[in-house]
């Protein structure tokens, strides 16, 4: 009888996040199946295991698209799961699936369940029953799971999915029972070193674009594998997370997130790139240090314009009506950047007017108070207790409504207030220098425009016809009046 020989058999396994949070994983899945088979003398010929991480995700399963081809080729016999939840993940699969097994007289063997015998339509129908129920479970299991990732959003922890630039996930921790305690999400130093210089560098004035640029050649890669653009940097500078806020959405839970930058910096920067006085694309289309500074004597903003050798600012009139418009200001970009550099370093030397410029400033510095990590832990710690007194029913519905609305408008109050002061960084840290004429002249341009614009006033006055020369007598520069006092 030895000599006999058994129905081969193939086992099926498969790994999702739902069955591995009960601990059920795929070596367990294998080993029940193997004592089913043996009980059944069964011979298991070959067994496919798949890792796929939601069940309804709809992903490819290599192994299972294998053991579909051995069955074809008649390799496999008979089919031994956990149950057929783990063995098919939808009704349409179970149809495919009915439809290869049920002319080869292949049946399925669950651990979990009884023998599905396809050639019998009574057991076809329960196996479609049964699918069904478990598409629903399926979908009540994701609801679950996104309970969860609301509560431990609640509680600062990872929500899982793709860790966000700028960190990384330490692989399963055991703790000293042996237990397994899932990743923890630790600091990326090369990416947050990023995070870091971008934030400081746009507090300190410079734009995004040079910021990227910087990403660029330091390697950093996008979601997509390319280099990031203007609007992927803006995006990751700009998350809460940075300075160790959770965040669902859109409002703040916690602060254990571990922060890359300061909460004071962050803020800073944050009120900079959200300001509405620094519209976005103007910002990137401008790259010299008179274009969006200087004014026409219209009123309107100069831009830069021409061939590297004959570049001139012209009225941004001209641009609009794409040519020549008589009456408006037209300078060679050379010498006018030039003069307008060595006055603006010069005014910038003088003691008096630097002197104003940094009362102004304190004056700004004074009204601002920065939000301190404190103050959202504080507020983040009243609503957790909040949260456990109202399950406790200790306050009811209406209180709590009423205590929860006092909180977020506590949180939005203080960030109201940093979002009023955003700019001047460019100039301070030009003026908090030795030699602030030098510190300007020697800042990139971007840093200069930042300067001119916030301290200065730039206007070119008519001068007829350029005549090739250029007359300084044609351009007026004044300290702006705020900076006037
Ligand atoms: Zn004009």
């Amino acid at each position: 009888m030895t000599t006999m020989q058994r129905p081969r058999a193939a086992i099926y396994a498969r790994i999702s996040r739902d069955i591995a949070g009960q601990g059920l994983g795929t070596e367990r899945q294998v080993a029940e199946c193997q004592a089913l088979a043996d009980r059944n003398g069964l011979e298991v010929v070959r067994v496919y295991v798949d890792n796929d991480i939601s069940a309804f995700g709809g992903r490819p399963r290599p192994e299972f698209e294998r053991m579909q081809a051995d069955i074809r080729t008649g390799t496999v016999q008979t089919v031994v799961c956990w149950d057929t939840s783990r063995l098919l993940r939808k009704t349409r699969e179970l149809e495919d699936f009915i439809d290869l097994c049920q002319p080869r007289n292949v049946d399925t063997l669950q651990v979990n369940g009884l023998r599905v015998d396809l050639s019998s339509s009574h057991s076809r129908a329960i196996a479609k029953q049964g699918m069904v129920y478990h598409q629903m479970e399926s979908e009540l299991k994701s609801e679950r799971i996104k309970a969860q990732k609301r509560q431990a959003a609640a509680s600062g922890k990872y929500l899982g999915g793709r860790v966000p630039y700028g960190w990384r996930k330490v692989d399963t921790i055991t703790d000293t029972l042996g237990r397994v305690r899932g990743g923890q999400i630790v600091v990326d130093d090369p990416a947050a070193a990023l995070i870091r210089s971008g934030t400081e560098a746009i507090v300190a004035g410079r734009s995004l674009i040079s910021v990227t640029r910087e990403w660029a050649d330091a390697g950093a890669i996008g979601l997509t594998g390319n280099r990031m653009n203007t609007t992927q940097v803006r995006r990751i500078l700009l998350r809460p997370r940075n300075a160790g806020l959770s965040m669902f959405h859109g409002q703040v839970m916690g602060n254990d997130w571990p922060a890359i930058v300061p909460l004071s910096t962050f803020r800073k920067m944050e009120a900079i790139l959200t300001s509405p006085d620094r519209p976005r694309q103007a910002e990137s289309k401008f790259r010299y240090l008179l274009s969006g500074v200087a004014l026409c004597y219209c009123g309107a903003y100069m831009t830069g314009f021409g061939a590297p050798e004959r570049r001139s600012y012209r009225c941004s009139v001209h641009q609009a009506g794409g040519r020549y418009i008589r009456g408006h200001a037209n300078r060679a970009m050379g010498p006018l950047d030039h003069y307008v550099r060595s006055v603006t370093s010069h005014y910038l030397g003088r003691s008096d007017v630097r002197a104003q410029l940094l009362k102004d400033m304190q004056r700004l510095a004074d009204s601002e108070r920065p939000v301190e990590s404190a103050d959202i832990a504080r507020l983040v710690s009243m609503k957790q207790d909040l949260i456990r007194r109202w399950t406790r029913g200790e306050i009811d519905d209406g209180e709590w409504e009423e205590a929860r609305q006092e909180i977020v408008n506590q949180i939005a109050a203080l960030e109201a207030v940093t979002k009023a002061n955003g700019g001047n960084r460019a100039v301070f840290s030009a003026l908090a220098t030795e030699d602030p004429g030098a510190a300007f002249l020697s800042s990139p341009v971007e840093v200069q425009r930042e300067i001119l614009r916030e301290v200065f006033r730039i206007q070119l006055r008519e001068s007829g016809p350029y005549r090739g020369t250029f007359d300084p007598e044609t351009v007026s520069i004044t300290l702006k009046e705020a900076m006037d006092g």
